[in-house]
């Protein structure tokens, strides 16, 4: 089931806060994070799988890079997922050592690959082009490989990376030959890695994936490398909407465990969750800036579009709203809730049945954790909007909204324009 809050005196409360008394001190739009959650979240997954063998959890940063959220993970004990420079670095910033850091990357400049090297970042190689090139950069190096398993799910063809064809990882026919190789040029070869995709609410797609990497893992054993780990990705769904199933964890745990102890004699598995650890710790808050009746349509307008949120826009995603200050009141009409960019396609919600509306009501929009704010934009020249932490009823901001001026910062304008 799909998260619910509390109720007091008519109004949402996150983590013993009131959301009206969050906008009213923080302003709007801002992202709301649950510290216990995020605590509480990481505890279940590592849990579920620790349980049956030794089990590294590497949280996927892109979903959510905040210094302050990272710091929580550090504390909890996680590891990283990190997919970019600019995100090793920012881990690196958050207290991470880079022995905890991995990094995937696709695509990347021999530059970067100098970069996460010389830090001392294990890298998870994405094609024969990049090992050729870490080799002459970095040749002792400790790798492993992101493998294309042939295995694709996510809650959009946006977010299928494991399909056959998919611009990711090693193709399946050439991982044995790969191996082989980067055995020769002396890396220090630690693991396999795949990723099929994000936000997949089914078991059947991470089974299918681990037997094509135990198939694989004993295949490179041939060839007289004891591989260490294996590291199945991410992608573990999360329910956003209120009575859709979670996926049953502890099923997943003991079915891919299982696989991995009878048919290999790999002793650690990593997982890479980014959406499962944050999604649901976060709601953003966006206050009604306008009401329209359009006749065939009734828009409730917010200060939060796809700017903020472009999970909607962007994968026609779902996310449940509520009115945080009619917080359980009765719903009269359907509504869609919009934003202030200058788009069709920029929405939160679509018919959805509301309270009735006036301006100054918040609505909350939940599960935004997770490729939130760290999907976030200036377009249409609006700012970034804040973020705070809230823990035992207390709040703390933990990013400042963006201000106007910050948006020339980088900005040159040639002297002969001036004049
Ligand atoms: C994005 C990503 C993840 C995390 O995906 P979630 O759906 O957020 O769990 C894990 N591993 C890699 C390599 C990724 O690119």
């Amino acid at each position: 089931m799909m998260r619910d809050f509390e109720c007091k005196n008519g109004v949402m409360m996150i983590a013993g806060k009131s959301a009206v008394e969050l906008v009213e001190e923080f302003g709007s739009p801002i992202y709301v994070c649950d510290e216990a959650r995020i605590r509480e979240n990481y505890r279940n997954i590592h849990g579920a799988f620790s349980r049956y063998m030794d089990t590294k959890i590497h949280y996927a940063c892109k979903a959510n890079t905040s210094l302050a959220v990272l710091r929580i993970l550090e504390q909890e004990g996680s590891g990283i997922d990190a997919v970019s420079i600019g995100e090793v670095k920012t881990c690196l910033k958050a207290g991470f050592t880079p022995d905890r850091i991995m990094y995937t990357g696709v695509n990347v400049s021999d530059k970067e690959l100098k970069e996460v090297a010389d830090l001392g970042v294990m890298i998870n190689i994405d094609s024969i082009s990049e090992m050729e090139r870490l080799a002459k950069i970095s040749p002792q190096h400790e790798i492993s490989f992101r493998i294309t398993p042939g295995v694709g799910s996510g809650h959009s063809d946006k977010v299928i990376t494991g399909s056959k064809g998919a611009k990711f990882g090693i193709p399946l026919r050439e991982v044995i030959g790969t191996y082989a190789r980067a055995k020769d040029l002396g890396f220090k070869i630690k693991g396999i890695h795949a990723h099929i995709g994000s936000g997949g609410q089914s078991v059947e797609p991470f089974l299918d994936m681990m037997q094509v990497i135990v198939d694989l893992v004993n295949e490179i054993k041939e060839l007289g490398i004891d591989l260490e780990f294996i590291d199945m990705g991410g992608g573990i769904g999360v329910p956003y909407k209120p009575q859709e199933d979670e996926m049953d964890l502890n099923e997943l745990a003991s079915e891919i465990t299982d696989m991995i102890e009878q048919q290999t004699d790999i002793k650690t598995l990593i997982l890479e969750p980014g959406r499962y650890i944050v999604c649901d710790a976060v709601v953003l808050l966006t206050k009604v800036n306008d009401v329209k009746d359009a006749g065939t349509k009734k828009y409730i307008g917010c200060d939060a579009g796809f700017n903020t949120l472009i999970r909607p826009a962007f994968y026609d995603s779902f996310h449940y709203v509520a009115m945080a200050n009619k917080f359980g009141k009765a719903c009269v009409s359907r509504y869609d809730v919009v934003g202030p960019i200058c788009e069709s396609g920029d929405y939160m919600a679509h018919d959805r049945v509301l309270p009735e509306p006036v301006e100054g009501d918040i609505i909350a929009v939940y599960n935004a954790g997770a490729y939130g704010f760290s999907m976030s934009s200036n377009y249409n020249s609006r700012p970034l909007c804040g973020e705070v932490l809230v823990n035992d009823g207390k709040a703390e901001l933990i990013r400042e909204p963006e201000t106007i001026e910050e948006l020339w910062r980088h900005q040159r304008i040639p002297e002969r324009l001036m004049k």
